[in-house]
């Protein structure tokens, strides 16, 4: 999806892979610390919405820790980090349970997807994640996802769900991400402090001006903070996927940013990039330093190539270097010549024992089912 100066004003109705990040003070009552069964249902009612318009969604949920303290009568004072984590444990199945339960209702089906932080720092975990995302979104489930708090160290965590959410649209090359919690958007200064704070309605660029009005870290207004929310603006927009703040304490909170956005200005502060997703993704491939391996190929792949096709084993004629699946490598030409780069979808080891293969070797040469692809176009970036 192309965002230009020619759609002035961003809907989350023109998306077609959407992350909606959901914050605790909105899912999780205040006072009795339980589900909020009313906003779920609207929640779900309009993700079905999107998903009859043929969007594929994903949610990104808080709320395990605020759920499960009350549960295990942890309730009044600050937790430590275990308890909060035992606390977690105990409301991650509540919370998984009430998002099939209202998603049933439209007959969507639920997938739970729990992530530490080293799930998306490490490629090849995070192509793993990739892979079983985009397959559940392929069969039409709704991913809900949260950090899988009960194993995260306090240095090793994310810690916050927006910046969680970011790095997910990126994993997957999320084109619109919808940050939903207590803040209606990005204002010129602290709207709580200063009577003259106004909205920023749109963010076209993380100017120090910007990073300058979302204040000190822990000091950010707002639960969760607009620290961590600019944090996720940076990750995103690094992936070309635009993002909107915006407060989701009504019901229907989701499809009503379209209505307010029609009606010519909604409460929430849009941040739009410059590129689309996957030119990004291509850029953060071909912006490797260290590349683990090569591969050359032969006239027909080179061909196929330029004409956007994958990286086939057949048109392999050979494989060096030691590297893993998921590792860049660079794609040569029988004179040596680097012609493109990518992720290479097998480790070294098994690429020699394909390559050169047919596709439909692979699992009789190998002994298990794999990629039909060497390099997968989109893991591809010709040089
Ligand atoms: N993962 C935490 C939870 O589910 C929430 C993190 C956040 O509030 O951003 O309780």
């Amino acid at each position: 999806m192309m965002i230009d100066g020619n759609s002035p004003i961003p809907t989350v109705r023109d998306a077609k892979r959407l992350i909606v990040k959901i914050g605790s003070s909105l899912l999780v009552d205040s006072h009795s610390h339980k589900i909020r069964r009313d906003w779920l249902n609207a929640m779900a009612d309009d993700v079905a919405a999107c998903k009859a318009r043929g969007q594929e969604v994903v949610i990104v949920t808080s709320g395990a820790v605020a759920v499960g303290r009350e549960h295990l009568g942890l309730h009044g004072r600050r937790l430590r980090l275990e308890e909060k984590q035992a606390a977690a444990a105990t409301g991650q199945i509540q919370l998984a349970h009430a998002y099939q339960e209202t998603l049933a209702r439209h007959k969507i089906t639920v997938a739970q997807v729990l992530l530490t932080l080293g799930d998306t720092e490490m490629r090849r975990r995070h192509l793993n994640g990739r892979a079983t995302i985009d397959t559940l979104l392929r069969l039409g489930a709704v991913p809900v996802i949260n950090e899988n708090d009960t194993v995260g160290t306090s240095e090793l965590r994310f810690g916050d769900n927006d910046r969680l959410a970011a790095r997910v649209a990126q994993m997957i090359s999320a084109d619109t991400l919808v940050l939903l919690s207590d803040i209606d958007g990005l204002y010129t200064a602290d709207p709580r402090k200063d009577p003259d704070a106004t909205l920023i309605p749109e963010v076209r660029a993380l100017t120090p001006e910007i990073e300058a009005v979302a204040g000190e870290p822990g000091a950010g207004y707002g639960t969760g903070g607009m620290v961590t929310k600019i944090a996720a603006a940076r990750i995103a927009m690094a992936a070309g996927c635009r993002m909107v703040i915006a407060k989701g304490k009504r019901l229907h909170a989701l499809s009503a940013l379209d209505e307010t956005a029609a009606a010519g200005g909604a409460p929430c502060t849009w941040f739009l990039p410059s590129a689309e997703p996957l030119t990004a993704r291509k850029r953060w491939i071909a912006g490797h330093l260290n590349l683990s391996g090569t591969l050359t190929v032969d006239d027909g792949a080179l061909s196929a190539l330029g004409r956007g096709k994958s990286l086939l084993p057949a048109g392999v004629v050979a494989v060096d270097g030691d590297f893993s699946r998921g590792d860049p490598i660079a794609v040569l030409d029988r004179q040596g010549r680097e012609v493109a780069r990518g992720l290479s979808a097998y480790a070294s080891g098994d690429a020699r024992r394909i390559a050169g293969r047919r596709t439909a070797e692979i699992e009789t040469i190998l002994g298990y089912r794999g990629r039909d692809e060497m390099i997968h176009r989109d893991d591809l970036v010709l040089a």
